[in-house]
């Protein structure tokens, strides 16, 4: 399998949860690196952006305010199949649906607090990193 990256995100309840530290070691346990990373409070703008694919679902007014609430750590994750590790680490979206000891089971309650993001396809990880990081913000081992 090929090296990937993707782009990941402790969403404020993690962060609020204390949880930075945790959520990062499973990622390195699991042979993903960290090549870039930042702490961001984002604007309304910053997350709508990000999820404009979701624009038109009644959700989305929700999810703003939610990614807007508090801090967040936006990184790169840097690994072989990058991409779908980093999905089977997080779990499902419901927390209530994600199996044992993933990422969402264990740090998240609800729906539209779900602890974390990760991108979904190569499509998706390019345009979610550059969303974020510029190419001498990432930094490869
Ligand atoms: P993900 O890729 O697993 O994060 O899920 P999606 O891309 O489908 O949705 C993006 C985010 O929107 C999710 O992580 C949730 O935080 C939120 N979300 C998705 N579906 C719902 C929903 O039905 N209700 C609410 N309140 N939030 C949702
Ligand atoms: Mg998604």
């Amino acid at each position: 399998m090929a090296t990937e990256r993707t782009l990941s995100i402790i969403k404020p309840d993690a962060v609020a949860k204390n949880a930075i530290g945790d959520i990062i070691a499973r990622f390195e346990k699991a042979g993903l690196q960290v090549v870039a990373a930042k702490m961001t409070h984002l604007s309304e703008e910053k997350a709508g952006g990000f999820y404009a694919e979701h624009k038109e679902r009644p959700f989305f007014k929700d999810l703003v305010g939610f990614m807007t609430s508090g801090p967040v750590v936006v990184q790169v994750l840097e690994g072989e199949g990058a991409i779908a590790k980093n999905r089977d680490l997080m779990g499902a979206t419901n927390p209530k649906e994600a199996a044992p000891g993933t990422i969402r089971a264990d740090f998240a309650e609800t729906i539209d607090a779900n602890a974390v993001h990760g991108s979904d396809s190569p499509e998706s990880a390019e345009r979610e990193i550059s969303y974020f990081f510029g190419n001498d913000e990432i930094c490869p081992r």
